[in-house]
């Protein structure tokens, strides 16, 4: 049967896997730059014979058609990209760029789509449908790497009826997966904004126009469109993790200049939440004598697995792993740009357990201490092999 097949090619595979994502861990490169990775992706891909083409530079799409008849079409994300991380000292196989580290583990990802594209083009007799194989540049960056690729048509020439992609999750141990139904990660934008008055000796504030001040009541006044003016049922969230007044004890500043963020789970709401900040902020600021430029830097959707399909992705899981070996995700605030994928065909974005809390294997993505039990890499390619092939009707 297909399932023991596949599972036994992943097991079979799992050395090589390893390596592959060994070798990309030594050889991290940055969002837009996965040069070098891109070049491996596709040695790859001419080893196992798999035709392909590059778009949005440095992204690679690949096709696997089985030999039965069916025109249905799949595509399988990966993304490529690192982090401008310094990994921890000591790994056997550690970063060899300084200051640049998997540290989103899409060294995972990528290796494992390899080795999913091995078990596919060695059950290519046997099975019909076409899967496209995505290998993403630049998740970590804006504009977003998915943005580009759909751009340039990723999902065109034929449309795939479902898109599909895994991401590591220390928080789950190896040897499990989570799925979420429906709305999984939020929108995210970026603040940017400088608050003006007039600076001066901090003893005679009758003559300045405080912007600290001014700030303050921006930054509190703002938490009350979160409270107030957003659908308690449609979570937002609005942190400003940066601000600077750079004066002194007895000096008010001209400026101060402020970061943050703006996350949610509805695009009608998000842009009326842009407009209703930007307004309050200048109207706060104007009305105690200074002013305000406010920038949204507009990034990425929120992202929302599609019922259906995630439902049989989810079943297949559990006939994969047993029902057991799989858990519900929690909804997340973080972003992902597999949203650009999800608001224009149906997706399913699940989470690929690689912890282990024995092994001390803990520590989350984004840290310098990130890594994976590599037990997850079998599992993560013949997964991945058996949700496509059900999906296609096999
Ligand atoms: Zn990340
Ligand atoms: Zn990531």
């Amino acid at each position: 049967m297909m399932k023991e097949k596949i599972r036994a090619l992943a097991t079979q595979l799992h050395g090589e896997t390893v390596s592959l994502r060994r070798h990309l861990h030594r050889h991290p490169e940055l969002s837009f730059e996965e040069y070098e990775t891109s070049a491996f992706v596709k040695s790859a891909l001419d080893q196992l014979g798999i035709p392909y083409r590059s778009m949005a530079n440095t992204g690679v799409v690949a096709e696997i058609r089985g030999d039965l008849p069916s025109e249905q079409v799949i595509a399988l994300r990966a993304d490529m990209d690192a982090l401008p991380i310094m990994e921890v000292e000591g790994r056997e196989y550690g970063s060899q760029q300084p200051g640049v580290m998997h540290a989103c583990g899409h060294d995972v990802h990528t290796s494992s789509l390899l080795g999913t594209a091995k078990i596919l083009q060695s059950l290519k007799k046997e099975f019909g449908g076409t899967i496209r194989l995505i290998f993403q540049p630049g998740e970590e960056r804006l504009p977003g790497g998915a943005s580009l690729m759909i751009k340039e048509g990723v999902l065109a020439d034929p449309v795939p009826q479902a898109v599909i992609g895994q991401h590591v999750m220390p928080l789950i141990e190896a040897g499990k997966v989570g799925f979420r139904s429906g709305k999984y990660m939020a929108s995210t934008d970026e603040l940017y904004v400088t608050v003006k008055g007039k600076g001066g000796h901090g003893a005679q504030p009758q003559q300045n126009i405080d912007p600290v001040v001014i700030t303050a009541h921006i930054i509190t006044a703002l938490q009350q469109i979160v409270s107030r003016v957003a659908d308690p049922k449609t979570p937002s969230v609005l942190s400003f993790g940066k601000v600077i007044a750079n004066g002194a004890t007895n000096v008010i500043p001209d400026e101060v200049y402020l970061e943050g963020t703006f996350r949610t789970f509805d695009e009608a709401w998000r842009k009326k939440a842009h407009t209703h900040m930007k307004k309050m902020a200048e109207g706060i600021a104007e009305s105690m004598g200074g002013s305000c430029d406010f920038e949204v830097r507009v990034g990425y959707p929120f992202l929302v697995n599609e019922e259906k399909l995630t439902a049989e992705a989810r079943g297949y899981a559990e006939d994969y792993l047993g029902a057991e070996n799989v858990v519900d995700l929690d909804l997340w605030l973080a972003a992902e740009d597999f949203a650009y994928y999800s608001q224009v065909a149906d997706a399913c974005f699940y989470r690929l357990g690689t912890g282990n809390t024995t092994r001390g294997i803990t520590s989350a993505v984004h840290t310098p201490t990130f890594d994976i039990d590599e037990s997850a890499l079998a599992l993560s390619t013949g997964l991945m092999a058996y949700i496509a092939l059900r999906k296609l009707g096999n």
